[in-house]
């Protein structure tokens, strides 16, 4: 489904700023909306999912207006909030189950045969009967997405769901995405973790306070750093210069002082060579140093 955003602001009653005139388009497969807390991310995500109205601007969906069509967007939307929690005693698959009569299956029998589809899907058939508020933090995300899932909806919004997960939850939980992105759904990923955006994302957008300040392909934000990340070998005195000047992303002890990673426009006074940036790279070249600077594409 294709999803357009136009001329999106959010202004909060206390004033807040949250998102300021945002201009985005994406259509299925994955797109992660990357920026630090506070960026607006949970904002946007909560007007598409329609909990929240925008003070101006619209969101289409292949070219409705979701305003006006909430039903019809709410029947083929899965939505995993950032704060999500149980707070009943129900087992695993009741919560699942429960999921699935209010997203419309009716029929008992194949609601329970798409539930214990979507609990294998997710890996955790095997604590099915165990009580939903005492699976791990990883297993209550995952059952959360599993929640999202069911009712098979088209667009699928995830707010931040790798927060508090330890590696292999995160790799866990990314591969899930991705293997859902390959089914001709539209999965919008909020985070503020820079790793969870890979290249299974087509298309990403860069959020800082309330502004759009980059959209496109992960590859093209990588491309953005190409020839602006240094790496230096520096004893301890030269390594206290480069600390007060350059924006230093990596710091290892070697046996001659340190090698240093940094981000600068210009190759820094200082012998170095010039090395392929990686999305991290990118990122703090766009946040810290582009936005000092003029943004063009
Ligand atoms: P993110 O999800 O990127 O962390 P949010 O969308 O939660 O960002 O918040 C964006 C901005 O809006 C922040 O400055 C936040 O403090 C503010 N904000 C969020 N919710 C409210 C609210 N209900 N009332 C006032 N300000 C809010």
């Amino acid at each position: 489904m294709k999803i357009e955003i136009q001329g999106l602001n959010k202004i909060y009653p206390n004033g807040n700023h949250a998102l300021k005139d945002i201009n985005l388009e994406f259509g299925t497969g994955m797109f992660g909306l990357l920026g630090p807390n506070g960026a607006g991310k949970s904002t946007l995500m909560r007007i598409i999912v329609t909990l929240m109205k925008p003070s101006s601007g619209v969101v289409l969906v292949d070219g409705k207006d979701i305003q006006k069509h909430r039903k019809e967007l709410r029947r083929v939307l899965g939505y995993l909030p950032q704060e999500f929690r149980f707070f009943t005693a129900l087992k695993t698959w009741e919560f699942l189950d429960y999921s699935g009569s209010l997203a419309g299956l009716k029929n008992k029998k194949e609601r329970i045969a798409e539930v214990d589809r979507l609990l294998d899907q997710v890996g955790l058939l095997e604590v099915r009967d165990r009580q939903a508020n005492r699976l791990s933090g990883g297993m209550k995300r995952r059952l959360g997405i599993a929640q999202a899932l069911i009712g098979n909806p088209r667009i699928i919004v995830v707010d931040e769901p790798t927060t508090g997960l330890d590696p292999d939850e995160r790799i866990r939980f990314r591969n899930i995405l991705s293997q859902l992105s390959q089914h001709d759904v539209t999965i919008i990923l909020s985070t503020h973790i820079v790793g969870d955006i890979s290249s299974t994302c087509q298309g990403m957008a860069l959020l800082n306070k309330g502004e759009l300040v980059f959209s496109g392909s992960p590859e093209n934000l990588v491309k953005h750093a190409e020839g602006h990340v240094f790496k230096l070998n520096l004893n301890q005195y030269e390594y206290d210069m480069v600390k007060e000047r350059y924006n230093v992303i990596s710091t290892i002890p070697v046996e001659t002082g340190w090698e240093v990673q940094i981000v600068s426009d210009d190759a820094p006074e200082f012998s170095s060579t010039c090395i392929i940036p990686n999305i991290e790279h990118a990122y703090v070249y766009y946040m810290e140093h582009k936005l000092h600077t003029d943004i063009t594409d």
